[in-house]
């Protein structure tokens, strides 16, 4: 008989995640505080739960996709939280992005109570986790993995374990710097582009076939192009994920200069356009700066598969 899981964070990613499960016949509980998040799971044919507690003693593991390293403490230890409910020898699954001594610190709570923690950030996006098709990174116990892994699966094509309790969270940090400084990088060559008179459209598709292309470039240069920006993430979780960044780099002692400059862009586009903003409308720094826009027509508003 296959694993049952709670899910609680149903949002952009989380939603997504546990759809997947749903969709490839897991049976799943869902918690969140809400309602509209939750109904929305209902409708696909999860069980709600009243609280994490009650949605993990149901399921007998816990998966979480949650904004904020407090906000996962508080849903795996606070009250009425995933401890009080999961079982002796349940899982909990983590799927937020957390820092590395976020994750190792709040796996320790769990074990103290009995609870094997595997970590399980996903990159590669929305539009990739609405078709089962996002990218796991994993770090715990290889059995653990192993038992895990066709939810996993289901939520993902491909998955990587990197090693034990934290390591999952380096490189899952070490991607989202990538991203976000290739996104800057993507708004000035587009900037660039426009500004030197090339057609935009024809310009993206040049880049795409170039040695200077990226997965951000492919794929979100898009939304700036359609001018939706819309790419299901926020400017408040690029910050965070941009500060775990930093925080890695003093502990590393790495000097980290791109990443840095990078932090500094969004601080202002946060400033500029708010933390709830898609992180991808950071390019409209440079639109505003320069008093032109970047839209050429046959661009999508939300990236398909
Ligand atoms: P989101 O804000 O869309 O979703 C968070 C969900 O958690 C919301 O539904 C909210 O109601 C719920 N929530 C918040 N506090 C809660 C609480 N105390 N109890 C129960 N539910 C609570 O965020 P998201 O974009 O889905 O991101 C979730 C996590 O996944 C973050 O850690 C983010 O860094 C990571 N992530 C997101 C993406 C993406 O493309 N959106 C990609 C990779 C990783």
């Amino acid at each position: 008989m296959s694993e049952s899981y709670a899910f609680i964070g149903l949002g952009h990613l989380g939603g997504n995640l546990a759809a997947s499960l749903i969709r490839n016949g897991f049976a799943v509980t869902v918690f969140d505080r809400d309602p509209a998040a939750v109904e929305r799971l209902v409708a696909l044919g999860a069980t709600a739960a009243t609280s994490p507690a009650e949605a993990a003693a149901v399921a007998g593991n816990a998966i979480t996709c949650l904004p904020s390293p407090k906000v996962s403490e508080a849903v795996l230890a606070g009250p009425g939280g995933l401890l009080e409910g999961l079982p002796t020898g349940g899982t909990w699954i983590e799927m937020s992005t957390n820092g590395r001594d976020e994750i190792v610190r709040l796996a320790a709570l769990a074990s103290a109570r009995g609870i094997e923690t595997l970590e399980c950030p996903v990159t590669g996006g929305v539009h990739l986790a609405a078709v089962g098709k996002i990218t796991a990174l994993v770090g715990g116990d290889a059995a653990l993995y192993a038992r895990h892994r066709p939810a996993i699966e289901a939520m993902c094509a491909k998955s990587f374990l990197m090693g034990p309790i934290g390591s999952a969270a380096v490189i899952k940090v070490i991607t989202n710097m990538l991203a976000f400084i290739h996104l800057v990088a993507a708004g000035e060559a587009l900037m660039l582009a426009k500004q030197g008179g090339l057609d935009l459209a024809q310009s993206y598709h040049a880049i795409v076939a170039s040695s200077g292309n990226s997965f951000v470039h492919e794929t979100e240069s898009q939304l700036v192009l359609n001018g939706s920006y819309d790419i299901g993430f926020t400017m408040d979780l690029a910050l965070k994920d941009l500060g775990f960044a930093l925080g890695m780099g003093r502990d590393f002692g790495v000097p980290l200069d791109l990443a840095s400059r990078v932090n500094a862009i969004f601080e202002q586009g946060k400033e500029a356009y708010g933390g709830a903003a898609w992180s991808t409308q950071i390019v409209k720094l440079l639109e505003d700066a320069v008093g032109t826009d970047l839209r050429a027509p046959g661009f999508p508003a939300r990236l398909e598969i």
